[in-house]
């Protein structure tokens, strides 16, 4: 599993190991300690390019996630169904949709 860093002063957390400062605040990231609680889709890679870094919000349907395309290395918001509304993985990439190029995300 991709190691995760969390800055301390916004709590944002990066999965990677390309990131050592925060490139909001500048502040050095430092090392998660995996909890239990933590979210599993952290870290994971969805259908082979999208890396799942941080929860975004959610909703009725299922989880947005913030996440980067390992191939485009830019940023895309990616929303996961419950699992009452998807059987698979290839099903849940149809709701991959992109919401946030880099000037917007900020
Ligand atoms: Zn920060």
């Amino acid at each position: 599993m991709a190691k995760r860093r969390e800055c301390p002063s916004c709590r944002s957390v990066y999965v990677g190991d390309d990131k050592l400062f925060c490139p909001k605040d500048g502040t050095r990231l430092v090392e998660q300690v995996v909890r239990g609680s933590e979210d599993p889709w952290i870290g994971r890679v969805i259908a082979g390019r999208f890396v799942l870094e941080r929860r975004l919000g959610k909703g009725g349907m299922g989880v947005v996630y913030l996440a980067n395309h390992n191939v485009l290395k830019r940023p895309f918001a990616v929303k996961l169904l419950r699992r009452e509304f998807v059987s698979n993985e290839r099903a849940l990439a149809r709701f991959f949709r992109e919401a946030w190029d880099r000037s917007a995300s900020s």
